[in-house]
C-alpha cells in the first residue's frame, strides 16, 4: 500500500501502531478470543482499559487527585451545553474565536448572562483577540485553544481569576502546557486522540455543585465521575483507540511531540511566506501549529493545485467552506516527511 499523506481536519490521522492495535483488538481483545466490540464493558479486561485511559490522561497532563477524567458521548458539541448547564449560575465570559466558540456561546446563553470579552468575527476570525481582562465575578471563562476551521491558536492564556474552561478539541496533547491552570478541559477524540465517538473531559471536582438548577442525570458530570465513566455503556471502541494513542503520546512525551509539531509548522509556514503564489490566511502571531490555513493568490488555480496534491498522494487539503482556500491539518501523528511532500508540491507549482 503506498503512503497517503493525510492532512484531514478530523476524523484525522492516527499513529499506524494505534490503528494496528485497534484492528488486533477487533479480532481478539486482550486474549479473550472475543472482539473488543462484543464483550461487556464491565468485563475485567475492559474495566482495565477504562481505568488506564483515565489515569494516563492525568499522568501525561501531570494532574493530581483533585482532577477527574471521564469519556462522554455527544461530541464536543454536547460539552458546549454541559459546561454551561453544570457551571453557569449567574454570568460567564467567553471569547468568540470561530465557529466552535460561537456554538459554545449559543448553547450557554439560555443558562445565564454570557459576556463575550473578545471577538474576531469582524475579520472572519483570522486572529486571536487579546485586549480583555477576565473579572473574578464570572462563574467561569470559556475559550477555544485552537480554532480548527480558521487556523488560529492561543499561544498563551489570559490571567484567569475564575474557573478556566477550555475546548481543546483540536490541539490537545500537541504541546506542553500547565494543565493545572485549567479547571475543565474537553476535547472530541477525533482530531488528535482517537476514533470518533467519545469526548474526553478533564475536570476539577471542586467546581461542581454550585448551580441551583435541576441537572438531568446524563448531563450531570457528577454522574459520570461517581461511576468512573461507566454509568452507562461507554463508547468502547473509541476509548480503546484513545488509550492506544495515549500510550503512544506517553512514550514520546509532550516535549518531543511539541518539538515535532513546531518543526512541521515552521516548515510549512516558511514555504507559505516564501512562495509568491500563496498567502497565509491567519494573523502570523496567532497561526495554528495544528491547522494551517492558506490560499492561492490566484484562486482560479485552486483545482489545479488540489490535483497536483492528489497526484502526490496528499489527502484532505481542501479548506473549510467558510474560509475557502486550503487547510493543512498537522496533528501529532503526521510526520514531517508528509509536510515536506506538501512543501515540494507548492515549490513545483
Ligand atoms: C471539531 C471541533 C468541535 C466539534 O466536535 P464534535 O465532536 O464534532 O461535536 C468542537 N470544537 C473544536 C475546537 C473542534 O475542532
Amino acid at each position: 500500500m503506498s503512503k497517503v499523506h493525510n492532512f484531514s481536519a478530523g476524523p484525522a490521522i492516527l499513529p499506524q501502531e494505534v490503528i494496528q492495535n485497534c484492528a488486533d483488538a477487533l479480532l481478539n481483545f486482550s486474549g479473550t478470543n472475543l472482539s473488543l466490540i462484543e464483550v461487556s464493558h464491565r468485563s475485567k479486561e475492559y474495566v482495565a482499559v477504562m481505568d488506564e485511559a483515565r489515569s494516563l490522561v492525568k499522568k501525561i497532563m501531570k494532574l493530581g487527585d483533585d482532577y477527574d477524567v471521564v469519556y462522554l458521548q455527544g461530541g464536543a458539541s454536547t460539552q458546549f451545553l454541559m459546561t454551561a448547564m453544570n457551571l453557569l449560575e449567574t454570568k460567564a465570559a467567553y471569547t468568540n474565536t470561530g465557529t466552535w466558540a460561537k456554538n459554545a456561546i449559543k448553547e450557554a446563553r439560555p443558562f445565564g448572562t454570557v459576556d463575550v470579552l473578545g471577538s474576531s468575527e469582524d475579520t472572519n476570525f483570522n486572529y486571536i483577540p487579546k485586549n480583555y481582562t477576565v473579572a473574578a465575578d464570572y462563574d467561569y471563562f470559556h475559550c477555544t485553544s485552537n480554532n480548527t476551521i480558521f487556523g488560529t491558536q492561543m499561544h498563551s492564556f489570559p490571567e484567569c481569576p475564575t474557573s478556566l474552561v477550555c475546548d481543546m478539541s483540536s490541539d490537545i496533547f500537541s504541546r506542553q502546557l500547565d494543565f493545572s491552570k485549567f479547571d475543565l478541559i474537553y476535547a472530541g477524540a477525533q482530531k488528535n486522540m482517537g476514533p470518533a465517538g467519545t469526548t474526553l473531559v478533564v475536570l476539577k471536582k471542586s467546581i461542581l455543585g454550585k448551580v441551583t438548577r435541576y441537572l438531568p442525570t446524563m448531563l450531570d458530570y457528577r454522574t459520570h465521575i461517581d461511576k468512573e465513566s461507566m454509568f452507562n455503556t461507554p463508547s468502547v471502541f473509541a476509548i480503546y483507540g484513545c488509550l492506544q494513542t495515549l500510550k503512544w503520546i506517553d512514550a514520546l512525551g509532550l516535549e518531543t511531540i511539541e518539538k515535532q509539531n513546531n518543526a512541521k509548522a515552521e516548515l510549512l509556514y516558511s514555504e507559505i511566506d516564501k512562495n509568491p503564489l500563496f498567502i497565509g490566511t491567519a494573523a502570523i502571531e496567532d497561526r495554528s501549529k495544528m491547522n494551517a490555513t492558506f490560499a492561492l493568490k490566484d484562486e482560479a488555480r485552486n483545482d489545479e493545485f488540489l490535483q497536483a496534491c492528489a497526484a502526490a498522494s496528499i489527502n484532505g487539503l481542501k479548506g473549510h467552506r467558510s474560509v475557502g482556500g486550503f487547510r493543512a491539518s498537522m496533528y501529532n501523528a503526521l510526520t514531517i516527511d508528509s509536510v515536506q511532500v506538501l512543501v515540494d508540491v507548492m515549490k513545483n507549482f
